[in-house]
């Protein structure tokens, strides 16, 4: 067990949960059209969980 219990969610996981939660509000991506803002999370994401 680590002593960090408030954060169990890695980086990695927190730019997931925020992209994820972006394609359900965003009505770009509902559409499946492409959005800028989904791209750049992704990005994020992929970026945070090296
Ligand atoms: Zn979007």
């Amino acid at each position: 067990m680590t002593a960090q219990t408030a954060s169990k969610a890695t980086a990695g996981d927190e730019a997931y949960e925020t992209w994820v939660g972006h394609t359900i509000v965003c009505a770009t991506c509902r559409a499946g059209a492409p959005c800028v803002t989904a791209i750049r999370l992704g990005r994020a994401w992929r970026q945070a969980r090296r």
